[in-house]
């Protein structure tokens, strides 16, 4: 069963990853973004940490809806409002139990990441962070590992695709043989299950 620490260290390491890959995500938003998706989820992630730390949400659905309320309100880009509902979402599927099943946390960021493409309106295929998660959400039930590559599979199966949602988007054919920082960022979200059960 995974409980409040095993989110909290879920939003820690990830906040680490970010930190880590923030020049990548950053230089993969330069050819089709506007060079700044590093920088969003570093303010994020930050304010996601602090925040943890200073309320100590003892409930899963409590962390990931604190953490998306950070990202909705620090991010400047499109990607705080996306991820933010992604985890808020989530964390409202979660309800308020003290422990949570893979299998629960599995079916919570399927309407996690539903709720994010109604807000985006992308479908897998449109070069955006869905490309990473829904494939990672549809195998999150077998196990987390699964899960991760899945989603760095489906980041790097960007790379060929046409944008058709965000800034990317505006770019048209250009846009074709880059990988998109957002799917690029949620692997790094994905990865974190693994690295938060270690
Ligand atoms: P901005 O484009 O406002 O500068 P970021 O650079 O932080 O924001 O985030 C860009 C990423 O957000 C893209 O790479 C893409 O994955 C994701 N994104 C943008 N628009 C959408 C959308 N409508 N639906 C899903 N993801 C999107
Ligand atoms: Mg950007
Ligand atoms: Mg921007």
């Amino acid at each position: 069963m995974l409980d409040a620490d095993f989110f909290r260290r879920w939003m820690t390491v990830t906040a680490a990853s970010v930190n880590r890959e923030a020049e990548r995500l950053t230089a993969l938003d330069s050819p089709i973004g506007d060079a700044d998706h590093g920088t969003n989820l570093q303010r994020g992630f930050t304010a996601v940490t602090a925040a943890l730390e200073k309320e100590a949400p003892d409930t899963p659905g409590g962390v990931l809806t604190l953490a998306g309320r950070q990202l909705i309100s620090t991010v400047g880009g499109a990607s705080g409002p996306l991820y933010g509902t992604l985890l808020r979402r989530t964390g409202k599927a979660l309800g308020d139990a003290a422990e949570v099943s893979a299998e629960q946390l599995a079916e919570a960021l399927r309407a996690g990441v539903d709720a994010v493409m109604t807000l985006g309106g992308a479908a897998p295929g449109d070069k955006t962070m869905i490309d990473a998660l829904v494939p990672a959400v549809d195998v999150l039930g077998d196990s987390f590992a699964a899960a991760r590559t899945a989603a760095e599979e489906g980041a790097v199966a960007t790379t060929p695709l046409l944008a058709r949602k965000g800034r990317a988007s505006y770019l048209g054919e250009r846009s074709i043989g880059h990988q998109d920082p957002g799917a690029t960022s949620a692997a790094l979200l994905v990865a974190g299950l693994v690295e938060a059960s270690g």
